[in-house]
């Protein structure tokens, strides 16, 4: 038998905290996922927990997970309890087990992980970059970067999100992030923590009224700036929004970031493909491997639940067959999503109630699933780490 993620949430939300109160009454469990026998636990510390007390709650946590394991003769690989701050950095990561260790006796602190842990990387602690690019504007990337990168984090995963779209930055607006100001410690920028996600943009540290004519030097030098000057910690996904089109930007990230793949977004109309076949096309050349195409505004659903096919659906999915690439998924266009964009919550794309709300989520949760597998599949032909499968 295998672990599913929703046994062990319940398994975790049993433990007791500092203060005795299972984990989910305190409100501080952020999620619980399992990939593989790999066990990630997300905790939130209170402002008082210093090492010994996040040390005691990993232990225990351990404890839970090592007896449903035992109970439901699962391989358990390793067990990580990251405790994370307000401010949605992390402060300590427990890890039991590991890539190295065979078993699963308790070994706090920090093992090696493959892929985290190499100092040529200026991400090394990032487990999986994912950049999203579109042939052109207004076709939704950034709305599906930063629904992509929610609803990981919403499956328990540490996610980053980069808005790179240097010459248009709309996240500062879809993520909510209102007159917060970037903070700088210790010569890095602090990313801001919103809907579960750690979150840069140069839309926080440019006047926003301002046009941002930047090419070549400029271009690469803010890119770099931003990726390798925040301070992302370790991450399980860390999702770029490119700037549209085939630009500088691409080939800066190209040539200094290791890209686990790059996801296409592309409205069904004809002229739109063709765009998205120059963007897939530039990923190839630039050696990043296409994880597929994604289907945006595929038609309107009304809050009755009723469709409109506006541009004739599928357009998509027959240029993905064209490319050879696999197909992600279709989002319709909603009134909701629009909504939730404009006043910054994107969390409340996954928990609509009415007919085009419902669509709307599951069409989310399909395209992060698929995302999560083809990352798995891209992840096993580089030849790194085995795949990661999420059982739910
Ligand atoms: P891009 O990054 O490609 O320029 P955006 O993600 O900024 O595009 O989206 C442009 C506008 O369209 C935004 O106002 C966004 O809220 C809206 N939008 C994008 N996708 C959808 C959708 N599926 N349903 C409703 N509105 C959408």
């Amino acid at each position: 038998m295998a672990m599913t993620k929703q046994s062990l949430t319940e398994v975790v939300s049993k433990v007791p905290g500092p203060d005795g109160c299972p984990l989910s009454e305190s409100g501080v469990l952020l999620g619980a996922s399992v990939c593989d026998g790999m066990v990630k636990v997300r905790v939130r510390a209170h402002a008082g927990w210093d090492e010994g007390v996040m040390s005691r709650v990993a232990s225990s946590v351990r404890e839970a997970v090592a007896r449903y394991a035992a109970t439901e003769h699962a391989a358990l690989v390793s067990c990580v309890t990251e405790f994370v701050g307000n401010d949605g950095n992390t402060l300590k990561a427990f890890r039991f087990g590991g890539a190295a260790a065979s078993g699963t006796s308790p070994r706090a602190g920090h093992t090696p992980i493959p892929g985290l842990d190499d100092k040529s990387n200026p991400l090394a602690g990032v487990r999986h970059i994912i950049a999203v690019g579109a042939g052109k504007g207004g076709v939704g990337k950034s709305t599906i970067a930063l629904n992509l990168a929610v609803g990981l984090a919403r499956r328990g995963l540490s996610v980053g999100l980069l808005d790179a779209d240097i010459y248009g930055p709309s996240m500062p607006t879809m993520l909510g992030l209102g007159t917060h100001d970037a903070i700088v410690h210790q010569g890095m920028l602090q990313p801001f923590f919103t809907h579960g996600v750690k979150c840069m943009t140069i839309g926080k540290l440019v006047d926003p009224d301002k046009p941002l004519i930047w090419r070549g030097p400029m271009a690469h030098g803010a890119f770099t700036q931003l990726a390798e000057q925040t301070q992302w910690g370790e991450l399980d996904y860390l999702v770029i929004d490119l700037p549209p089109g085939t630009g500088d930007v691409s080939l800066t990230m190209a040539q200094t970031l290791s890209l686990t793949g790059a996801v296409v977004v592309c409205t069904p109309q004809k002229v739109a493909q063709d765009d998205a076949v120059r963007a897939a096309r530039m990923f190839e050349a630039l050696k990043v491997p296409v994880l597929g195409v994604v289907e945006n505004m595929s038609c309107f659903v009304g809050d009755d639940g009723k469709v409109y096919d506006i541009f004739g659906r599928g357009g998509a999915k027959k240029m993905s067959e064209r490319l050879g690439v696999p197909f992600l998924g279709e989002v319709p266009i909603t009134m909701s999503l629009r909504e939730h964009s404009d006043r910054g919550d994107p969390t409340a794309n996954f928990t609509g109630t009415h007919e085009a709300g419902k669509r709307l989520g599951k069409a989310l949760e399909e395209l992060v699933s698929s995302c999560e597998a083809q990352v798995a599949l891209a992840t096993m032909k580089r030849g790194g780490q085995k795949p990661t499968l999420t059982i739910s």
